[in-house]
């Protein structure tokens, strides 16, 4: 088997435009303001209008692109359905606008709804007091927690508001979108009930955050459910995508159009495996317990900004919450609260 990808399109459309990636579905780009720069939005032509999968972040800048977008993009036809991927800023920031000023009503499952709104609202384990305990828990340092601490609710700046009433739509169930039936497929681990959808007869897959050509989805664990095992979760969710055609069109959040599902899963599961093996040897090397915040040196050895380094600890925590899981190392809960991981044969 190849393990290269394909990509059928050298480049994505500038701000403004479009591509048509395949008969009546529409590629639209929208910029982010961190060091992931752009997020891949699609449309889905039908006879009372567009359908919308994600909708770019909240803020200004998306906003007055999209005013442009509404002109020169969507041509006579309103946008008749939205449907958001997972809650996540850059998917889910302009959806309540979106919805407000078509008229429409958002679809989605119904954990991204639900979670989204406690970390908007910053309730039930999920708000920043609790992200910062968990961190700390895990040996974030006092400076570290400080400047987590002083970005506020990051989630309302990309998601000034979220819809509060949704049409929930299911894993497994077949939505029409335009003149098909799209299947949506379940995924976890991302975030709580990502949502892709796929076309068999298009042999197109709206991949969302699940499958992207480069970078390796982010994985992390969060306060509300801090022993859990999310890797677990978003490895065990790639078999779906396994068992599509290989001809399939992947159309990514983030990055260009790609064909090689196979290979593409191989190489996230090559990607875990390799980071899980680096850990168990780190804990052995350190011979004492060793907290997720020691190990993120070992996982991560670039230069991280702020967010960078909170994604790295949810994920180095995420890896080591799932050798616990899977007897690669133990868990242990200092006097002070303090986490730390051992090797499983005693270290
Ligand atoms: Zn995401």
């Amino acid at each position: 088997m190849s393990r290269a990808l394909t990509f059928p399109f050298d480049a994505p459309p500038p701000p403004g435009e479009t591509i048509e990636v395949a008969p009546g579905v529409k590629w639209l780009r929208m910029p982010l303001p961190f060091a992931l720069d752009h997020i891949n939005l699609w449309l889905i032509a039908g006879p009372d209008g567009w359908t919308l999968v994600d909708t770019g972040y909240g803020d200004a800048p998306t906003r007055a692109l999209w005013e442009r977008h509404v002109e020169r993009a969507l041509g006579e036809r309103p946008i008749a359905r939205i449907v958001v991927t997972h809650y996540h800023p850059d998917h889910a920031g302009n959806a309540a606008w979106l919805a407000a000023r078509f008229g429409v009503t958002v679809q989605m499952t119904m954990a991204e709804y639900l979670t989204g709104h406690a970390v908007h609202g910053q309730t039930s384990g999920y708000s920043l007091a609790d992200t910062c305990a968990l961190f700390r828990s895990h040996g974030m340092s006092d400076e570290h927690l400080a400047a987590l601490a002083g970005r506020g609710n990051a989630y309302r700046r990309g998601v000034p508001e979220l819809p509060t009433r949704f049409a929930r739509i299911f894993a497994g169930e077949a939505l029409r979108l335009g003149p098909l039936e799209w299947r949506v497929i379940g995924g976890y681990g991302h975030s709580p009930e990502h949502a892709a959808l796929h076309s068999g007869d298009r042999g197109l897959l709206i991949s969302g955050d699940m499958l992207l050509p480069r970078i390796s989805t982010n994985v992390s664990v969060w306060p509300a459910e801090a022993y859990g095992d999310p890797l677990a979760r978003f490895l065990g969710s790639l078999d779906a995508f396994v068992a599509l055609p290989e001809r399939t069109l992947v159309l990514p959040s983030h990055g260009l159009p790609f064909r090689g599902i196979a290979a593409r899963v191989a190489a996230l599961r090559e990607h875990h495996d390799a980071r899980l093996s680096e850990l168990r040897a780190a804990i052995a090397a350190a011979g004492h317990p060793v907290s997720a915040a020691d190990v993120v040196p070992v996982l991560f050895r670039r230069e991280l900004d702020l967010q960078q380094r909170f994604f790295a600890l949810g994920e180095a925590i995420a890896h080591l919450n799932h050798l616990a899981a899977t007897g690669g190392a133990v868990r242990l809960i200092g006097p002070d609260g303090t986490i730390r991981f051992a090797s499983a044969g005693g270290a």
